[in-house]
């Protein structure tokens, strides 16, 4: 009777990284596990579990050269820090894009007033032209 055969049988339709703890990926694809050393930015940090009784349970990095380098940081930081650096950087994509695809509008006097509107490009084909009449 070898009931117990496979163990590993365990439903896990869901990922998980089993470093950081984070769902969206699986700990070989673990971004924090090359974090680089805030203090000496040489060293990778890996993490710990604090499980000094103020803050157990607390998620913290350290250099890994330590003690020649006493890099240190919260877990929670580092994600606050990184969750910030994605938000200015999808800010600054969605502000090349409107850049990219915003709309000039033109006014004319002339003979005739006239106004125009289309993307840089086409304005300036367009006083181009404007100018050879
Ligand atoms: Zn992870
Ligand atoms: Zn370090």
């Amino acid at each position: 009777m070898s009931g117990e055969g496979s163990s590993s049988t365990f439903k896990s339709n869901s990922k998980k990284c089993y470093y950081c703890g984070e769902l969206n990926h699986w700990k070989n694809e673990c971004e924090w596990k090359d974090y680089l050393c805030v203090k000496c930015k040489t060293h990778h940090m890996k993490l710990f579990t604090s499980n000094q009784e103020r803050s157990k349970g607390a998620r913290f990095f350290r250099c890994e050269s330590q003690p020649f380098c006493n890099g240190f940081e919260w877990f929670d930081a580092a994600m606050k820090k990184k969750e910030d650096a994605r938000m200015k950087k999808n800010e600054k994509q969605e502000k090349s894009t409107n850049a990219t695809g915003s709309t000039l509008k033109l006014r004319i006097e002339g003979k005739v007033t006239m106004t125009a509107e289309g993307n840089a490009k086409d304005m300036a084909d367009l006083i181009k032209k404007l100018q050879d009449m």
